[in-house]
């Protein structure tokens, strides 16, 4: 099969750009679209075959469920039992938008997207084609990330294409990702509610709404809520480049001499070496800032900005750090080292996929 992109301007295209992905989407195919969170890939909920075709392109396993999109909230009763007032309220607020909310789930939706559970994980994406073509189609969408199962999720069509090239027909490319990390997975049938997956919705965001929430399996103070299965996708290895992921975690002092060290350690067997840079006040060793055989990669640093004091800018990371991993594959490294960054804001998404992704944590 070949795979086509088709180009969009996100902010000037048309209904007849999408008729292609339509009309395939129609007849049974999948594709692969643009979110602001990162690259869908897309099936009708309605059609079995091109659901189970998303498992299988992927390598996903079936026990875990997919994300269905909506275009408009006229989509949603179709899809629930109920839309509880305090959902109503966080769908007012947050849609359309990085936020997956779970309900329990109609007759309508089937096995094939819930795995097999009663709750049903549903969005509306900010992303202006996604919305069209949920609307074009008419339709709810289901969609997992546009990656192979493991590797780092698409957060531009050539990372869709270079996962995907021969297996789907066609990618709709709207440019790069505006958030780069996944949407925020919430349950708020538990009591307290809970974050299931940090991200495009930061925890403080939802505080506002929801003060008692909490992130899954960061309360130390509640045993069973630690011991509880969770999201069913967390189980799995994710977010992997080949390369394996070493995360030096501590102070600012601590990580500098923990980058020397590892540094060394690979470079003693001339491994070729990947860093991914994201503190401006952690100055680079001499010996790696002059090593030109080691890409060093920084992530959401302006060392010129001098207006802002700040160490790190955790949305700038977020945004670029699955391309900087995808980066780093590509210019076939042995090891990549990644500065670990504070877990406020937009940092607890980013540590929770570089704690995925990483091999070893220092
Ligand atoms: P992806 O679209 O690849 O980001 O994967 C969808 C994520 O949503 C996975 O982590 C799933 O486990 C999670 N998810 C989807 N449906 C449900 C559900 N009904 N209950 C809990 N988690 C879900
Ligand atoms: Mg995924």
């Amino acid at each position: 099969m070949e795979t086509k992109i088709i180009s969009l301007d996100p902010t000037g295209f048309t209904r007849l750009d999408l008729e292609e992905a339509v009309y395939l989407m129609q007849n049974g195919e999948i594709i692969g679209f643009p979110t602001e969170t990162v690259y869908g890939l897309g099936a009708s909920i309605l059609n079995p075959e091109s659901l189970k075709k998303i498992y299988l392109a992927k390598g996903r396993p079936m026990d875990n469920p997919l994300i269905v999109h909506i275009s408009h909230m006229d989509m949603l009763p179709a899809l629930v039992k109920q839309i509880p007032e305090r959902i109503s309220i966080l769908c007012d607020r947050y849609w359309p938008g990085p936020l997956t909310i779970l309900f329990e789930k109609s007759e309508l939706v089937s096995d094939l997207v819930t795995a097999g559970l009663s709750t049903v994980a549903i969005r509306m994406p900010a992303n202006e084609i996604a919305r069209a073509l949920i609307r074009e189609l008419g339709e709810p969408i289901a969609a997992p990330s546009a990656n192979s199962s493991g590797k780092p999720s698409p957060t531009n069509a050539m990372h869709v294409f270079n996962d995907l090239k021969g297996i789907i027909p066609l990618i709709l490319d709207g440019g790069s990702c505006d958030y780069g990390v996944e949407s925020t997975v919430i349950d708020v049938h538990s009591n307290p509610p809970l974050i299931l997956r940090p991200g495009g919705i930061t925890l403080e965001e939802l505080q506002e709404v929801l003060p008692n929430i909490q992130v899954y399996g960061k309360n130390q103070k509640d045993k069973a809520l630690e011991e509880k299965p969770s999201t069913p996708g967390l189980k799995y290895t994710h977010y992997s480049p080949n390369a394996p992921v070493i995360l030096l975690t501590g102070t600012n002092e601590e990580i500098q001499a923990k980058l020397q060290k590892t540094y060394l350690q690979y470079k003693e067997n001339q491994s070729k070496i990947g860093i991914i840079h994201t503190h401006k006040t952690i100055e680079l060793p001499i010996l790696i800032s002059q090593d030109q055989d080691t890409y060093v990669h920084s992530l959401g640093i302006n060392k010129n900005e001098l207006i802002d004091s700040q160490d790190f800018n955790a949305a700038l990371i977020q945004q670029g750090l699955f391309a900087k991993l995808r980066e780093m594959d590509m210019e076939n490294v042995d090891v990549i080292i990644v500065e670990a960054i504070s877990e406020k804001k937009e940092g607890l998404a980013v540590m929770n996929r570089l704690q995925k992704a990483a091999f070893k944590i220092l």
